[in-house]
């Protein structure tokens, strides 16, 4: 089959046509500019014409999808900006949530042969924060951010303004797929990762270059005094890896699917780092006072799609190892 990737460029999508090509998909790699898909035209070479980009300039627009998704049997929907640098929350909202709506809309139009669509949501659409320390699931839905955002608009914190373009979108496909569900041939899956870590395929010229959860990684490793504090993680690996899966497995049909290895400190990947490595510092163990007070449940994954987390000695080694490459 073939699939379409949006947003094909980025941090985790890259690493989503990799594991398609790899489990023998034709991708078609949506990105802005013809510019933006040279590095992946080159890293994608050995797969021939298994691989291809089609530009789609701004996905705002209205049918900005319609030629994309003629001739595939599914989509993986992961474009959607990530960062905590906007003034007007529509920054965010804006692509976000058009972006969405509108793939699907050309899915229901001219999307003939689409099975199933895979929207990369995130935990920032089921996370509230509370005081107290929380286990959170499937049913857990951000409402907080998204108050937020409504009564103060630009006044909102960035992580405010980035969970409620994340909810909203998320919500969008999700009312999308019961609207026409009688006349849609596809079904749809969320996945919602917490922060993604590990290694870099994508073309990024330098460390501050790095898309936002990479980068703060390697400021973990790099001013370790800097980060404090933790959160919850996956491998971009063990991401793509559940990105194939869905459109695999009938089950995850209509799914909202946690894809979360744990909690973390960031004290816990210095740990973590490979003993040899000059990125062994900090106080070892003290990751272990932190307390979490937000914590994702993943048994749903590991039903519905098989998943098998790995270590985070396993991540921290890949990611050490590809900042050695860059040098
Ligand atoms: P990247 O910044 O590396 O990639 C984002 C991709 O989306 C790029 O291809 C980018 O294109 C595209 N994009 C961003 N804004 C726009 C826009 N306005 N119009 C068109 N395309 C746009 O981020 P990630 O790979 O980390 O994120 C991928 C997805 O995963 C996103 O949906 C994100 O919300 C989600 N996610 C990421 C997490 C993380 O920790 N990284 C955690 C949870 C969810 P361009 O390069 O041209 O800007």
């Amino acid at each position: 089959g073939k699939v379409l990737v949006s947003g094909a460029n980025g941090f985790v999508a890259s690493w989503v046509v990799r594991l398609l090509l790899v489990h023998g998909y034709s991708v078609r790699g949506a990105v802005r500019s013809a510019e933006k898909g040279a590095h992946l035209v080159e890293l994608f070479a050995p797969y021939g014409d298994k691989f291809e980009i089609v530009v789609v300039p701004d996905i705002t627009v209205e049918g900005a999808f319609d030629e994309a998704v003629k001739g595939v049997d599914a989509i993986e929907h992961t474009a959607s900006p990530f960062h905590f640098q906007a003034d007007d929350p529509a920054e965010l909202l804006e692509p976000a949530i058009k972006g969405t709506v509108g793939i699907l809309e050309s899915a229901r139009k001219y999307g003939t042969s689409v099975k199933r669509i895979v929207v990369t949501s995130s935990t920032a659409a089921v996370l509230n924060e509370s005081p107290t320390p929380q286990l959170l699931g499937e049913l857990d839905w951000n409402d907080q951010a998204v108050k937020e955002v409504e009564e103060k608009g630009r006044a909102a914190s960035n992580a405010a303004k980035y969970r409620t373009s994340k909810t909203l979108a998320e919500r969008a496909a999700w009312d999308f797929a019961k609207k026409y569900k009688d006349e849609i041939g596809w079904d749809v899956t969320v996945l919602n990762p917490p922060l993604v870590l590990g290694p870099i395929i994508h073309d990024i010229s330098s460390p501050e270059a790095l898309n936002t959860s990479a980068r703060a990684m390697y400021r973990a490793f790099t001013e370790p005094e800097a980060s404090s504090g933790g959160g919850n993680w996956i491998d971009v690996r063990d991401l793509a890896l559940a990105h194939v899966r869905a459109l695999e497995k009938e089950e995850a049909g209509g799914e909202r699917i946690i894809i979360s290895t744990g909690a973390f400190a960031w004290q816990d990947w210095l740990d973590a780092a490979p003993p040899s490595s000059k990125y062994q510092k900090g106080t070892r163990g003290a990751g272990k006072d932190h307390v979490h007070l937000l914590r994702y449940k993943n048994d749903k994954s590991k039903r519905i799609l098989d998943m098998e987390y790995r270590s985070m000695e396993d991540t921290a080694a890949a990611t050490i190892a590809d900042y050695e490459k860059r040098g």
